[in-house]
Protein backbone atom coordinates (compact mmCIF):
# COMPACT_ATOMS: atom_id res chain seq x y z
CA UNK A 1 0.00 0.00 0.00
CA UNK A 2 0.86 3.44 -0.59
CA UNK A 3 1.45 5.53 2.49
CA UNK A 4 2.34 9.13 2.90
CA UNK A 5 5.76 7.84 4.24
CA UNK A 6 6.19 5.67 1.28
CA UNK A 7 9.13 6.46 -1.39
CA UNK A 8 6.67 5.90 -4.16
CA UNK A 9 4.06 9.21 -2.25
CA UNK A 10 7.73 11.45 -1.63
CA UNK A 11 9.01 10.92 -5.15
CA UNK A 12 7.95 13.30 -7.52
CA UNK A 13 9.27 12.57 -11.26
CA UNK A 14 10.46 16.09 -12.72
CA UNK A 15 11.03 16.15 -16.75
CA UNK A 16 13.26 19.04 -17.88
CA UNK A 17 11.58 20.79 -21.37
CA UNK A 18 10.34 17.87 -22.98
CA UNK A 19 9.76 17.82 -26.40
CA UNK A 20 7.72 15.26 -27.66
CA UNK A 21 4.68 15.23 -25.88
CA UNK A 22 4.33 11.47 -26.50
CA UNK A 23 7.21 10.83 -23.88
CA UNK A 24 5.12 12.73 -20.91
CA UNK A 25 2.03 10.53 -21.29
CA UNK A 26 4.55 7.93 -21.61
CA UNK A 27 6.24 8.71 -18.46
CA UNK A 28 3.12 9.16 -16.91
CA UNK A 29 1.84 5.82 -17.60
CA UNK A 30 5.94 4.21 -16.52
CA UNK A 31 4.90 6.40 -12.95
CA UNK A 32 1.50 4.83 -12.94
CA UNK A 33 2.39 0.86 -13.25
CA UNK A 34 4.73 1.53 -10.55
CA UNK A 35 2.15 3.10 -8.16
CA UNK A 36 4.24 6.89 -8.46
CA UNK A 37 1.46 10.27 -9.07
CA UNK A 38 3.35 13.06 -8.96
CA UNK A 39 4.73 14.38 -12.07
CA UNK A 40 6.25 18.18 -13.04
CA UNK A 41 6.72 19.33 -16.39
CA UNK A 42 9.34 22.07 -16.56
CA UNK A 43 8.81 24.26 -19.34
CA UNK A 44 7.30 21.73 -21.72
CA UNK A 45 7.37 22.52 -25.75
CA UNK A 46 3.81 21.30 -25.94
CA UNK A 47 1.64 20.34 -23.53
CA UNK A 48 -1.45 19.43 -23.26
CA UNK A 49 -1.45 17.34 -26.29
CA UNK A 50 -3.36 14.59 -27.47
CA UNK A 51 -0.36 12.58 -27.77
CA UNK A 52 0.20 12.63 -24.40
CA UNK A 53 -3.05 11.47 -23.76
CA UNK A 54 -2.73 8.86 -26.39
CA UNK A 55 0.21 7.35 -24.51
CA UNK A 56 -0.45 7.68 -21.23
CA UNK A 57 -3.64 5.54 -22.02
CA UNK A 58 -5.25 4.71 -18.41
CA UNK A 59 -2.43 7.41 -16.72
CA UNK A 60 -4.88 10.05 -17.46
CA UNK A 61 -5.29 10.94 -14.04
CA UNK A 62 -1.12 11.06 -13.56
CA UNK A 63 -1.17 13.49 -16.30
CA UNK A 64 -4.07 15.50 -15.77
CA UNK A 65 -2.44 16.50 -12.21
CA UNK A 66 0.86 17.13 -13.27
CA UNK A 67 2.37 20.21 -12.25
CA UNK A 68 3.82 22.75 -14.75
CA UNK A 69 6.44 25.12 -13.78
CA UNK A 70 8.65 27.44 -14.89
CA UNK A 71 12.08 26.60 -13.92
CA UNK A 72 13.52 23.91 -12.21
CA UNK A 73 14.67 25.36 -9.29
CA UNK A 74 10.75 25.77 -8.37
CA UNK A 75 10.03 21.69 -9.16
CA UNK A 76 12.34 20.85 -6.44
CA UNK A 77 12.99 23.89 -4.05
CA UNK A 78 11.42 21.83 -0.80
CA UNK A 79 12.63 18.95 -2.13
CA UNK A 80 15.26 17.04 0.82
CA UNK A 81 17.27 16.05 -2.39
CA UNK A 82 17.04 15.94 -6.42
CA UNK A 83 18.57 13.31 -8.37
CA UNK A 84 19.79 14.30 -11.86
CA UNK A 85 19.44 11.67 -14.89
CA UNK A 86 21.83 11.62 -17.14
CA UNK A 87 23.12 9.29 -19.94
CA UNK A 88 26.57 10.63 -20.55
CA UNK A 89 29.17 11.23 -17.69
CA UNK A 90 30.06 14.72 -16.69
CA UNK A 91 33.64 16.00 -16.11
CA UNK A 92 32.59 17.83 -13.07
CA UNK A 93 30.16 16.54 -11.65
CA UNK A 94 27.96 16.23 -8.07
CA UNK A 95 28.08 12.72 -6.21
CA UNK A 96 27.44 9.81 -8.77
CA UNK A 97 25.33 6.81 -8.27
CA UNK A 98 24.36 3.93 -10.62
CA UNK A 99 20.33 3.80 -10.83
CA UNK A 100 20.05 0.85 -7.90
CA UNK A 101 22.01 2.98 -5.61
CA UNK A 102 20.62 6.41 -6.22
CA UNK A 103 16.70 4.45 -5.21
CA UNK A 104 18.47 2.85 -2.22
CA UNK A 105 19.07 6.81 -0.85
CA UNK A 106 15.97 8.26 -1.99
CA UNK A 107 14.15 5.17 0.55
CA UNK A 108 16.89 6.49 3.10
CA UNK A 109 15.85 9.76 2.95
CA UNK A 110 13.03 11.55 4.93
CA UNK A 111 10.96 14.32 3.25
CA UNK A 112 10.22 14.69 -0.77
CA UNK A 113 12.60 13.79 -3.21
CA UNK A 114 13.02 14.19 -6.76
CA UNK A 115 14.16 12.59 -9.79
CA UNK A 116 15.40 15.12 -12.10
CA UNK A 117 15.26 13.83 -16.35
CA UNK A 118 16.75 15.79 -19.47
CA UNK A 119 15.39 16.93 -22.86
CA UNK A 120 15.09 14.51 -25.25
CA UNK A 121 17.99 15.75 -27.60
CA UNK A 122 20.08 17.91 -25.54
CA UNK A 123 19.62 15.85 -21.79
CA UNK A 124 20.46 18.14 -18.74
CA UNK A 125 22.08 21.27 -18.93
CA UNK A 126 25.12 21.81 -16.63
CA UNK A 127 23.25 24.26 -14.38
CA UNK A 128 20.29 22.10 -13.93
CA UNK A 129 22.35 18.69 -13.82
CA UNK A 130 24.34 21.23 -10.66
CA UNK A 131 21.01 22.22 -9.14
CA UNK A 132 20.76 18.57 -8.13
CA UNK A 133 22.44 16.91 -5.19
CA UNK A 134 23.75 13.77 -7.33
CA UNK A 135 24.06 12.41 -10.99
CA UNK A 136 22.59 9.05 -11.52
CA UNK A 137 23.25 6.86 -14.56
CA UNK A 138 21.51 4.07 -16.05
CA UNK A 139 24.08 1.52 -16.51
CA UNK A 140 23.41 0.76 -20.16
CA UNK A 141 25.02 -0.24 -23.61
CA UNK A 142 28.26 1.81 -23.75
CA UNK A 143 27.84 2.13 -27.17
CA UNK A 144 24.63 2.98 -26.92
CA UNK A 145 23.72 4.27 -23.38
CA UNK A 146 20.99 6.94 -24.35
CA UNK A 147 17.84 5.21 -23.55
CA UNK A 148 14.31 6.75 -24.09
CA UNK A 149 12.84 9.74 -21.79
CA UNK A 150 10.39 7.36 -20.41
CA UNK A 151 11.80 4.55 -20.40
CA UNK A 152 14.20 6.12 -18.00
CA UNK A 153 11.48 7.10 -16.35
CA UNK A 154 10.25 3.67 -15.64
CA UNK A 155 13.58 2.26 -15.15
CA UNK A 156 13.70 4.45 -12.30
CA UNK A 157 10.21 4.12 -10.60
CA UNK A 158 10.99 -0.19 -11.02
CA UNK A 159 13.87 0.61 -8.52
CA UNK A 160 11.86 2.34 -6.35
CA UNK A 161 8.74 0.09 -6.09
CA UNK A 162 11.19 -2.53 -5.86
CA UNK A 163 12.30 -0.86 -2.74
CA UNK A 164 9.15 0.07 -1.69
CA UNK A 165 7.95 -1.23 2.34
CA UNK A 166 11.64 -1.71 2.93
CA UNK A 167 11.98 2.37 4.00
CA UNK A 168 13.00 3.31 7.92
CA UNK A 169 11.04 4.62 10.02
CA UNK A 170 10.84 8.35 9.92
CA UNK A 171 12.98 10.48 12.43
CA UNK A 172 11.27 12.65 14.62
CA UNK A 173 13.09 15.97 15.48
CA UNK A 174 15.49 17.61 13.39
CA UNK A 175 14.36 19.00 10.17
CA UNK A 176 16.47 17.91 6.93
CA UNK A 177 17.84 20.79 4.45
CA UNK A 178 15.72 21.38 1.55
CA UNK A 179 17.19 21.97 -2.17
CA UNK A 180 15.74 25.25 -1.37
CA UNK A 181 17.61 25.70 2.14
CA UNK A 182 21.32 24.63 0.02
CA UNK A 183 20.76 27.10 -2.45
CA UNK A 184 20.83 29.84 0.35
CA UNK A 185 23.73 28.58 1.63
CA UNK A 186 25.70 28.13 -1.79
CA UNK A 187 24.29 31.82 -2.48
CA UNK A 188 25.70 32.81 0.96
CA UNK A 189 29.31 31.15 0.19
CA UNK A 190 29.86 32.82 -2.82
CA UNK A 191 29.17 36.04 -1.47
CA UNK A 192 31.59 35.50 1.11
CA UNK A 193 34.28 34.12 -0.67
CA UNK A 194 33.69 37.49 -2.75
CA UNK A 195 33.41 39.83 -0.55
CA UNK A 196 37.05 38.47 1.69
CA UNK A 197 38.73 38.28 -1.67
CA UNK A 198 39.31 34.52 -1.79
CA UNK A 199 37.52 34.19 -4.85
CA UNK A 200 37.49 36.59 -7.62
CA UNK A 201 34.07 36.31 -9.49
CA UNK A 202 35.31 36.61 -12.90
CA UNK A 203 37.98 33.76 -12.78
CA UNK A 204 36.55 30.58 -14.60
CA UNK A 205 37.80 29.04 -11.06
CA UNK A 206 35.28 26.05 -9.81
CA UNK A 207 34.70 27.18 -6.67
CA UNK A 208 30.99 27.04 -7.40
CA UNK A 209 31.18 23.61 -8.89
CA UNK A 210 33.34 22.52 -5.99
CA UNK A 211 31.21 24.12 -2.75
CA UNK A 212 28.10 21.42 -4.42
CA UNK A 213 30.41 18.48 -5.13
CA UNK A 214 31.65 19.26 -1.38
CA UNK A 215 27.93 19.30 0.06
CA UNK A 216 26.62 16.69 -2.60
CA UNK A 217 28.36 14.06 -0.35
CA UNK A 218 26.50 14.85 2.36
CA UNK A 219 23.37 13.41 2.21
CA UNK A 220 21.29 13.82 4.86
CA UNK A 221 21.98 17.80 6.13
CA UNK A 222 19.59 19.19 8.64
CA UNK A 223 18.31 22.62 8.29
CA UNK A 224 19.67 23.71 11.36
CA UNK A 225 23.02 22.89 10.36
CA UNK A 226 22.81 24.84 6.60
CA UNK A 227 21.82 27.62 9.74
CA UNK A 228 25.08 27.25 11.54
CA UNK A 229 27.46 27.59 8.68
CA UNK A 230 25.62 30.81 7.29
CA UNK A 231 25.46 31.70 10.81
CA UNK A 232 29.02 31.38 11.27
CA UNK A 233 29.57 33.36 7.79
CA UNK A 234 27.55 35.86 9.22
CA UNK A 235 29.30 36.65 11.72
CA UNK A 236 32.82 36.49 10.07
CA UNK A 237 31.47 39.11 7.31
CA UNK A 238 30.10 41.43 9.93
CA UNK A 239 34.04 41.12 11.84
CA UNK A 240 35.25 41.36 8.24
CA UNK A 241 33.10 45.26 7.80
CA UNK A 242 33.99 46.72 11.55
N1 LIG B 1 20.87 12.92 -25.98
C1 LIG B 1 20.74 13.14 -24.59
C2 LIG B 1 19.97 12.02 -23.94
C3 LIG B 1 18.55 12.34 -23.86
S1 LIG B 1 17.60 11.00 -23.29
C4 LIG B 1 22.09 13.21 -23.93
O1 LIG B 1 23.06 12.92 -24.55
O2 LIG B 1 22.16 13.56 -22.76
C5 LIG B 1 16.49 11.89 -22.24
C6 LIG B 1 16.79 11.79 -20.77
O3 LIG B 1 16.62 10.44 -20.33
C7 LIG B 1 18.20 12.15 -20.35
O4 LIG B 1 18.39 13.54 -20.23
C8 LIG B 1 18.29 11.46 -19.00
O5 LIG B 1 17.63 12.24 -18.02
C9 LIG B 1 17.50 10.18 -19.25
N2 LIG B 1 18.39 9.06 -19.64
C10 LIG B 1 18.45 8.42 -20.82
N3 LIG B 1 19.36 7.42 -20.78
C11 LIG B 1 19.89 7.42 -19.54
C12 LIG B 1 20.89 6.64 -18.86
N4 LIG B 1 21.53 5.62 -19.45
N5 LIG B 1 21.16 6.95 -17.58
C13 LIG B 1 20.53 7.97 -16.96
N6 LIG B 1 19.59 8.74 -17.54
C14 LIG B 1 19.26 8.47 -18.80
Amino acid sequence: MVTASSPLFRTRIVLCRPSHPGNIGAAARAMKTMGLADLRLVAPEKFPAPEARWMATNAIDVLDNARIHGGLAEAIAECTAAFALSARPREWSTQVLGVRAAAARAVELQGDVAFVFGNEQAGLTNDEMLACQYLVHIPANPGFSSLNLAQAVQVVCYELFMLSGKEVPEMKGEKPATVADLEGLYAHLEQAAVQSEFFDPASNSKLRTRFRRLFSRVPDMEREEVNIVRGLLNALQKAKSK
